[in-house]
């Protein structure tokens, strides 16, 4: 049996029940975008405007997200592909517990064969962890751009907490995202 499309990811991921955050959700958020960049942007997992509208980073930080990745990188979501480490929305918006991580974990496998993209840029401590299996912090392992799974890694903060902490966090984030225009021009 060949790779499962977005498309028929989506529609399982859309009954799904695997796990507790299946009660409180409104709308499944699986993923949203285009593939021809080769960009993949992983997040932890639906807010509250994105549980109600079904779209990954819809809030002020997905803005904020729009706005570097094209100002960087000259890309808009027609071209990079966006999803979540977890597709239902953590009650009060805590971190997903990892079980729940467990039970969402093929539907990111399958984005990430079927987008086969180059560069993977996961944003903040949880998704950067369930990726490259670390307990390091995101400040300990962004600044670089990781070998992974036959790709490029290149990890930065999560944008809401650069709308927190400011000019000095979206600087680092600019140049994370330089990291991964470089890293998307690289040969395979
Ligand atoms: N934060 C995330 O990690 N993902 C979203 O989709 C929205 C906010």
């Amino acid at each position: 049996m060949g790779a499962a499309t977005l498309a028929g990811l989506a529609a399982r991921a859309a009954v799904c029940t695997a796990c507790r955050l299946s009660e409180t959700r409104t709308t499944v958020v699986f993923g949203i975008g285009g593939t021809s960049s080769g960009l993949l942007v992983v997040g932890e997992g639906p807010g509250r405007e994105e549980d109600l509208r079904g779209e990954p980073f819809v809030g002020r930080s997905g803005k904020l997200l729009d706005r570097l990745i094209f100002e960087e990188l000259g890309l808009t979501r027609a071209e990079f592909y966006i999803a979540n480490v977890v597709k239902c929305r953590p009650p009060g918006n805590r971190d997903p517990a990892p079980d729940e991580v467990a039970a969402c974990a093929a539907f990111l496998d399958g984005q990430l064969a079927a987008v086969d993209p180059r560069v993977v840029v996961t944003l903040g401590n949880v998704a950067t962890r369930v990726l490259l299996g670390t307990a390091e912090g995101i400040s300990a392992v962004r600044g670089r751009t990781h070998e992974w799974r036959g790709r490029l890694l290149v990890p930065t903060f999560h944008p809401a907490y650069a709308l927190r902490g400011g000019g000095a966090v979206v600087a680092q984030m600019r140049a994370d995202l330089v990291r991964a225009k470089l890293a998307l021009a690289s040969p395979r």
